[in-house]
């Protein structure tokens, strides 16, 4: 056969590199980059998508495409964004087309249709017959008697499950056109079939107003524009984004909407429905492969038009996109950090907004020092909310010096007196309380009194967490479990030394209820919200008061809305500022803010209790008064002084495998060689071992790189052909988020 037009396809099976085949002339006309393409590999059929069309082809004997799979074409402004993240993110173009274009796209999902079965005549003739057949055919009666409660219909499988009925007596009524069957397309998000109260837009303030005012020029005047919207806890962004979705929606364009993972609960979903009105498609973790498949056909069939979701939704095949929003923009989860490509949600939010010339939207009450320093020298419009519109008093702030409470109480102590008569009148009170600690387990480590030492994992570098319900030891990392008590320690083998140290939110809980009799707690920290629907359900009851106490790790930091919440306690304000890390006063400042900004949310005032043994930090007191700018100038100081980012990329390599001295010295001959290329316009630390140095029995090393022009150590790293050395694993993370 021969070809006038040849096509590069990357197939769906992981091959490294991009195979040839011919296209037939009689699809000529439908093929184009992007396109999902039917091939065959050594004789095999599979489905692979096409990233480049050219005139002539080196190889000799080449294959034909068999088919033009139009149904799940990559769209052009996707396929853009691919190669602009292979290249930015140096990782090859398969790895970026595998993060755009989720796995279960690629299965042989048929689009989802159930036979609906519903009565033919009407309901008075259906109850008739149903009572003149009951006697002689008793089975049909009980299918009339389950039609006759359904009046809108019933999934046959849905009947058959339910009911223990078998097919004959429904196909005997279909036949005797008593029912009637018909196909229809199901939705497997069971939100969406929830009927929501509508809400009406809020009558802006000011500020509110403003912002709204510049979001809504760009939105329609087809600009790609980024707004940073800095705005206190509790200032009413989220109705600035509600409203500019809206807005979007009336110019046929469509939305994508970012938020944490946590916040993809019933809360902020019930906000969205109610004031849309319209489709949204909600794309979390906890999706199965069905449900992923479904709905991002009907995003790219333009059925939804509004999409919510966490990191990966940033991919979502939303045609005529016009609007994205991140919403919380400096949160860590939108890095991916363990796989290539290592992108950055937000980072891509910005580029996919300048591909479609979409208008997008960064919001947090506390902005990464990147964003906010982007928005000053005014690559992004910056707009400042600065008071909440409808609680006008911020929470009063209270910061307690644990050293002093320690030495009061003869030693540890989790809770100061404070905080515990502050809890105690909430009870009495019938207003409720969030704690906040950043350790799950009951004890986070277990430490040998003679050698000092934690007891580790026997396959990774972290230390053993206590589980007092299941009387475990568990490693946070892989699955390991040991069951205590163990005798030895693990480093110096002495007997009997082991002590346990460190409280986590189990402790917490149990201290609780040893303090206050029948006092209700709820607990969210990865222990408890393993399930599917497990974190909606703990939220429901602690909003609908079945809690007096919330007790929680980061998780609970983000965007949550509970009214009756009076009192916000930080146990340990400090533990995040010990991190050896650049962001590490960054991460601690937006956190405390985030937490105490759950506090007095509803009519009534809030208080927060800061405990610290560092009180006089000045992160922890610049967080406590949400005193953002100040924070800002200090912070973009000192990595001024030290040249971090924003006036500096940081390219951090990892290096992983079984053979620790092999792994090392791969990473020694890849930075000389890195740094050779490169000729100075880079500086590169020593290689050392990552913050984790192990993690399921792989050794890791690092090389961290800091230079300016991002593509430039992105073009000498793959010109590097990276190792084919199967032992040796590397994973390039531009732009990461620590540097450990
Ligand atoms: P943020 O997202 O900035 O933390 P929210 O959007 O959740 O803040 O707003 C906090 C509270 O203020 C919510 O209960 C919201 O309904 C309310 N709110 C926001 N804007 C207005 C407004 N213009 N008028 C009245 N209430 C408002
Ligand atoms: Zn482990």
């Amino acid at each position: 056969m021969t070809f006038k037009l040849f096509a590069a396809v990357i197939p769906d099976r992981l091959i490294n590199k991009p195979l040839d085949y011919g296209v037939p002339d009689s699809i000529i006309s439908k093929i184009k980059a992007g396109s999902r393409v039917s091939i065959t590999i050594r004789g095999n059929e599979c489905k692979g998508t096409v990233l480049t069309l050219s005139e002539t082809s080196k190889i000799y004997k080449i294959e034909p495409i068999l088919e033009v799979l139009s149904e799940d074409c990559l769209s052009e402004d996707l396929f853009k964004l691919i190669s602009w993240m292979s290249s930015y993110y140096c990782t090859s173009i398969n790895k970026s087309l595998l993060s755009v274009l989720p796995s279960s796209i690629k299965k042989n999902f048929k689009e989802q249709r159930q036979l609906l079965i519903e009565k033919n005549v009407t309901q008075l003739k259906l109850i008739t017959y149903c009572e003149e057949i009951r006697s002689k055919y008793p089975k049909q009666a009980k299918v009339l008697d389950i039609i006759l409660i359904n009046t809108n219909g019933i999934l046959l499988t849905e009947l058959l499950q339910k009911n223990q009925i078998t097919k004959g007596p429904v196909k005997t009524l279909i036949e005797n056109k008593i029912l009637k069957s018909k196909k229809v397309q199901v939705n497997n998000n069971s939100i969406e079939n929830e009927e929501f109260f509508q809400t009406k837009p809020k009558i802006l303030s000011g500020e509110q107003q403003n912002t709204l005012q510049e979001i809504d020029k760009s939105i329609s005047s087809n600009l790609f524009e980024t707004h940073l919207i800095h705005g206190i806890t509790g200032s009413g962004k989220t109705e600035i984004y509600l409203q500019a979705i809206s807005k979007a929606l009336s110019f046929g364009k469509g939305v994508i909407m970012l938020v944490p993972e946590i916040s993809l609960t019933m809360q902020t979903i019930e906000q969205l429905k109610s004031r849309l009105q319209t489709k949204i498609a909600i794309l979390h973790h906890k999706l199965s492969d069905r449900e992923r498949f479904d709905t991002w056909h009907k995003i790219r069939k333009k059925e939804i038009q509004v999409v919510i979701g966490a990191r990966s939704a940033i991919f979502s095949p939303v045609p005529n996109l016009g609007l994205i929003i991140v919403d919380e923009e400096h949160e860590n989860s939108y890095k991916q950090s363990d796989e290539a490509p290592c992108y950055h949600a937000r980072d891509i939010a910005v580029m996919r907004g300048k591909i479609t010339s979409s208008t997008v939207i960064l919001g947090s009450a506390t902005p990464s020092i990147e964003s906010y320093f982007n928005a000053k020298n005014g690559k992004y419009k910056l707009h400042t909310l600065t008071h909440r519109p409808i609680n006008v008093t911020r929470p009063k702030v209270e910061i307690v010096d644990m050293k002093d409470e320690m030495k009061k109480n003869g030693g540890f102590t989790l809770f100061s007196d404070i905080l515990l008569q502050k809890i105690k009148k909430r009870i009495e009170d019938g207003e409720q309380t969030l704690l906040f600690l950043n350790r799950r387990g009951y004890y986070t480590c277990q430490v040998c009194s003679s050698c000092f030492k934690t007891q580790k994992c026997h396959h990774c570098d972290t230390s053993l967490t206590y589980h007092k319900s299941e009387n475990i030891l568990s490693c946070h990392i892989c699955s390991f479990t040991l069951k205590p008590p163990i005798e030895k320690c693990i480093n110096c083998g002495a007997v009997e030394t082991l002590k346990y140290r460190g409280p986590g939110t189990e402790q917490v809980e149990r201290s609780l209820h040893s303090i206050f009799k029948d006092v209700k707690t709820l607990r969210i920290d990865r222990d408890t919200t393993k399930h599917k629907g497990s974190l909606d359900k703990i939220f429901k009851q602690f909003r609908s008061g079945k809690g007096d106490i919330l007790i929680g790790t980061q998780m609970i930091a983000k965007g949550l809305h509970f009214p009756n919440v009076t009192l916000v306690g930080i146990l340990n304000a400090d533990s995040s500022l010990n991190i050896p890390d650049f962001r590490s006063d960054e991460h601690t400042f937006s956190l405390i803010t985030q937490v105490a900004g759950r506090s007095g949310r509803g009519d009534l005032p809030g208080e927060v209790i800061i405990q610290s043994i560092l009180p006089n930090h000045k992160v922890i007191n610049l967080a406590s008064n949400e005193n953002y700018l100040e924070f800002f100038t200090m912070e973009l100081k000192e990595r001024e002084m030290f040249d971090y980012p924003p006036f500096s990329k940081l390219v951090k390599i990892i290096f992983s495998g079984k053979d620790c001295d092999k792994v090392k010295n791969y990473a020694e001959d890849f930075k000389n060689m890195l740094a050779a290329k490169l000729n100075g316009s880079f500086t590169f630390h020593n290689v050392i071992p990552c913050g984790y140095a192990k993690i399921k029995d792989n050794y890791r090393f690092q090389i961290m790189a800091k230079g300016i022009d991002v593509s430039l150590i992105s073009q000498s790293i793959k010109s590097l052909q990276i190792s084919k050395l199967s032992s040796v694993r590397v994973l390039i993370d531009v732009n990461p988020i620590s540097t450990w």
